[in-house]
């Protein structure tokens, strides 16, 4: 069970309030008493021990006792964009970005899937963030950016980013990965796969087209192990 609890606003001070789901599972799940202590954060970085002072019936107040810089971030920036895929896997895709380190994941619209995700849903995945944070230990929030036009994504200006654009049809397996990268980009395209154009837009912008081996992923799968490959260090 999970005794870490985010704090929606920075800590600033010695005081802080915990609210609605933050405070119902102080509360109610673990069932906290005046004087426990507790880890919580703020998404900015830095963990916190701080002391259950007053229990209420929808908040719980608490006093900050120590802070620490601990970060648990991968030492270069990744951003995955993807189409969401469909359901409950797009909540599963957020869950084990989080766990991997992205720094940031971009909902993709692309020719064969021009869906918009919903306001709603993104909210939702950002609560995903949260709770994937609280359990893998995690100080700072994994962005879930707005909805993007692929061809948009492509072009954004990137000079000195390692642009990886996973594509099942004849292009390499990648087989290194530069030691010096500031920021590496991944794209996955959807179910139906990228289109010919979208393919050579992003070629020209500098993505360079890997493949994942000789099955065809679903587009949670192709994240993630595209991730994993750039996260994990070997
Ligand atoms: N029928 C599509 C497959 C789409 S799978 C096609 O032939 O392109 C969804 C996305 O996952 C793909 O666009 C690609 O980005 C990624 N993907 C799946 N399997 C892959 C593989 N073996 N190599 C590289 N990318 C893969």
């Amino acid at each position: 069970m999970s005794s870490r609890f985010f704090c929606s606003s920075p800590i600033r001070s010695s005081q802080l309030t915990l609210a609605d789901a933050e405070a119902h599972h102080l509360l109610h799940v673990m069932r906290a008493h005046a004087g426990d202590e507790v880890v919580v954060f703020d998404g900015e970085g830095s963990e916190f021990t701080a002391r259950v002072v007053r229990l209420k019936r929808a908040s719980v107040e608490l006093e900050v006792l120590e802070r620490r810089d601990v970060s648990r971030e991968l030492e270069c920036r990744l951003i995955v964009a993807a189409p969401l895929p469909k359901g409950d896997r797009q909540r599963w895709l957020v869950e084990k970005l989080v766990e991997l380190g992205v720094t940031r994941f971009v909902p993709l619209m692309t020719v064969r899937s021009v869906a918009r995700p919903e306001p709603s849903a993104l909210d939702r995945l950002r609560k995903t963030v949260i709770e994937a944070s609280k359990q893998c230990g995690r100080n700072r929030l994994m962005e879930i950016g707005e909805a993007t036009q692929a061809m948009e994504f492509f072009a954004q200006e990137a000079a000195h980013d390692l642009r990886l654009l996973a594509h099942p049809a004849e292009t390499p397996l990648l087989e290194f990965m530069p030691h010096s990268v500031e920021q590496i980009q991944l794209a996955v395209g959807p179910e139906g796969g990228w289109t010919e154009d979208e393919v050579t837009a992003a070629r020209q912008a500098g993505w360079r087209t890997v493949n994942l081996g000789p099955a065809i992923l679903r587009i949670e799968t192709a994240a993630i192990a595209l991730a994993a490959r750039c996260a994990l260090p070997f």
